[in-house]
């Protein structure tokens, strides 16, 4: 049986010297150095097992969801991710589960050059807490309560995929490889949010769903929206769906880690610019407006009158 030190050290401690990170894993605390003139930004995020991924999820994408939900965070604040601290509890030392489990992690933290500087390794049912560290200009920095009346709403990506896929495998169904990644490997929005800081104004990421999320926005704004339902791009696995069950799932399905932002009129050009630079799709799906509340509209103006709510850990509208 391998110990709690092995495990730290054969899974966790990399011996690669990272940028900032003046004492990494080892001590009682790690000691950073962001760069000079940026902000620290925080985010922590816990997933349990059976909760936030299904109980049969495979290692390796629980080792990258469990990163890629807190640098969504990172995202949506346009801040640029640094490091990142690990709190892991284990029923068992499996070490096969391990090494998938870090082949994940470490894959995504790489691609964003994230340093893991720490953490904690317990026993107990399956659940795992990352916290990220990033940095950013705070002036620039994208807030919940930064948008206004007249402001364009945009969005990234195909909302929606994520609760499909979990519909699909809820239902014992098959689920096509393409569309259980969208719910396994959610693919944070990194290089757009650091180029919309100081470009966009307000910002969310959406993971309750995403008017639950616009809402957060508005609450944040104290201010409402007008939403074209028929705007909010649909991928090919939706659009075997009828539309009022693609809607539901768009509407109300979490898990997108999508980026949700609002934009001045002016600089709506240069928003799609930042875009196709980092290569993610956006759209707009609609503007800001000074009365409280969410109005769901179709492309002709009808009203869209589906029932809506997005998910809340204590609210009873949960299974
Ligand atoms: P302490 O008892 O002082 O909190 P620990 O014995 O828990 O320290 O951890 C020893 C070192 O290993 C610390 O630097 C801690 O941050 C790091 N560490 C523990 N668990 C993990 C993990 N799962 N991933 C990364 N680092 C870890
Ligand atoms: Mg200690």
């Amino acid at each position: 049986m391998v110990s709690e030190f092995e495990i730290i050290h054969r899974f966790f401690q990399r011996e690669l010297a990272a940028p900032g990170v003046l004492l990494g894993i080892g001590d009682d605390a790690a000691i950073l150095m962001p760069d000079a003139g940026s902000a620290l930004v925080v985010a922590v995020d816990t997933l349990v097992a059976g909760r936030h991924f299904p109980d049969q999820t495979d290692p390796v994408s629980i080792g990258h969801k469990a990163l890629a939900v807190n640098l969504s965070d990172l995202a949506a604040m346009g801040a640029q991710p640094r490091w990142a601290t690990l709190a892991l509890t284990l029923p068992k030392a499996d070490e096969a589960w391990l090494s998938g489990f870090a082949e994940g992690f470490f894959a995504l933290a790489d691609r964003f050059h994230v340093a893991l500087v720490g953490g904690d390794t317990t026993r107990g049912p399956l659940s795992m807490t990352v916290q990220v560290q990033g940095q950013v200009d705070a002036a620039r920095a994208l807030r919940r309560d930064a948008a206004k009346p007249g402001q364009h709403i945009f969005i990234t990506g195909t909302p929606g995929d994520a609760a499909f896929a979990l519909q699909q495998l809820q239902a014992g169904e098959a689920v096509e490889a393409a569309l259980l990644a969208r719910l396994n490997r959610p693919e944070p929005r990194i290089a757009l949010g650091m180029t919309l800081a100081g470009v966009a104004e307000a910002a969310i990421d959406v993971s309750d769903g995403l008017l639950a999320d616009i809402q957060h926005m508005l609450d944040a704004s104290a201010c409402g929206a007008q939403i074209n339902v028929d705007a909010i791009p649909r991928s090919q696995a939706l659009l075997s769906l009828d539309v009022e069950s693609a809607l539901t799932c768009q509407l109300n399905g979490g898990d997108d880690y999508e980026l949700c932002f609002t934009v001045d009129a002016d600089r709506v050009e240069q928003v799609y610019q930042a875009a196709e630079d980092s290569a993610v799709s956006i759209a707009e799906i609609g503007i800001i407006e000074p009365q409280p509340g969410i109005r769901c509209v179709h492309e002709d103006g009808s009203p869209c009158t589906l029932k809506v709510g997005g998910f809340d850990h204590f609210a009873n509208n949960h299974d």
